[in-house]
């Protein structure tokens, strides 16, 4: 029997949702029943059919899976088993997670971890596990919760929800920034925000060495507020830069590295080795507070993605958005 599949596929000439069977879904040695998958930025720019995310066509979009194991060859999963694979070249040059259907690469999936749902770990999807990343890099750095205050950029999006709760739950104080401090001032401080940073304060050209006030920086935005976060970071400070939901560029200068011994350290989910994805998921397991994700996540069907990519694009979403596939 052919079991047929339904999938978001892009091509050269457009984006849709398709029909088709098992031969179009590729190589890889684990086959999974997609349970949900999760809509990310760069999800948002794949099925809106923007260039920078979907190097090959046609191809399946979605960067994030949850799902279930149905055939494997690869000695770590079983039949039946759950896991999650985040990023990993899926929606770049692999088959990605919008697809009842999946053929994957297994090593770097993951076992949920214990205390999360198979919904709860797609409703944080790439988003939650980079922002899982990120606390973790700071930490490493050595960035104590006494130290100072966190600056959160970009914190009604996804990393920056998720990334402020992390740190509240792990006793730093959050200072968050955001483009829309009147419509969800409340709910960052919900999530744990002790300070909100109209997001005009950082933007602008700025000097290279401003007040020092933020121990640490989550940042998903760059450009200007990337520059003026790294100029306001105090002495041995880290800052994470994961995204470029601003700008991709960078108009810093070296000060503030070599008179403040300020770190800037890169964020790459996608293809960060298995040891570190699972300490996120574990971390994200301790750290989230799944009442509290549950009131940040809407849901939305398969055929609702290409819609809601475009009002992410828009501005009109904040938090998360889980895609139920079964
Ligand atoms: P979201 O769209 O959910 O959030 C982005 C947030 O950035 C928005 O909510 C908004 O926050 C802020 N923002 C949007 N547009 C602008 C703008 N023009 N100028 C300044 N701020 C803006 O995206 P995600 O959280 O999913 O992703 C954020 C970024 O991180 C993206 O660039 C994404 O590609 C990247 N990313 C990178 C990963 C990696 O592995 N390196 C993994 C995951 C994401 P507010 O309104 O609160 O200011």
């Amino acid at each position: 029997m052919i079991h047929m599949i339904q999938g978001i596929v892009v091509r050269e000439s457009g984006v849709e949702l398709e029909q088709f069977d098992e031969s179009f879904l590729g190589e890889g040695d684990v086959v999974v029943d997609v349970a949900y998958s999760d809509l990310n930025y760069k999800d948002a720019l794949a099925v809106t059919g923007r260039p920078g995310v979907v190097r090959t066509t046609p191809l399946i979009a979605g960067i994030d899976l949850v799902g279930t194991v149905a055939e494997s060859d690869d000695p770590r999963w079983s039949v039946g088993d759950w896991i999650v694979l985040n990023g990993a070249g899926l929606s770049e040059t692999r088959n990605g997670g919008y697809s009842t259907r999946a053929r994957i690469d297994g090593k770097l999936a993951v076992a949920l971890p214990d205390g999360l749902s198979p919904e709860a770990v797609a409703s944080l999807g790439t988003a939650g596990y980079t922002a899982a990343l990120s606390v973790m890099r700071i930490v490493m750095e050595g960035v104590n919760p006494g130290d100072g205050p966190v600056l959160v950029t970009g914190a009604t999006g996804g990393v920056g929800s998720i990334a402020t709760m992390l740190l509240a739950a792990a006793g730093f104080e959050v200072a968050a920034s955001t483009g829309r401090l009147e419509r969800f001032g409340d709910y960052l401080t919900s999530l744990g925000a002790s300070q909100l940073v109209p997001r005009a304060e950082l933007e602008g050209a700025g000097k290279p060495l401003q007040k020092a006030q933020y121990a640490a920086v989550v940042d998903s935005v760059g450009g200007e507020v990337l520059a003026n976060a790294i100029a306001r970071t105090l002495p041995n400070g880290t800052v994470t830069a994961c995204g470029l939901a601003g700008s991709h560029k960078l108009p810093s200068s070296v000060m503030p590295f070599i008179l403040r011994g300020v770190t800037l350290a890169g964020i790459d989910s996608v293809w960060a080795p298995l040891e570190d994805r699972a300490d996120a998921w574990r971390l994200l397991a301790k750290g989230v507070d799944t009442t509290q994700l549950e009131l940040m996540t809407s849901r939305i069907a398969l055929d609702e993605v290409i819609a809601a990519g475009q009002q992410l694009l828009d501005g009109e979403r904040h938090g998360r958005t889980l895609v139920t596939l079964s």
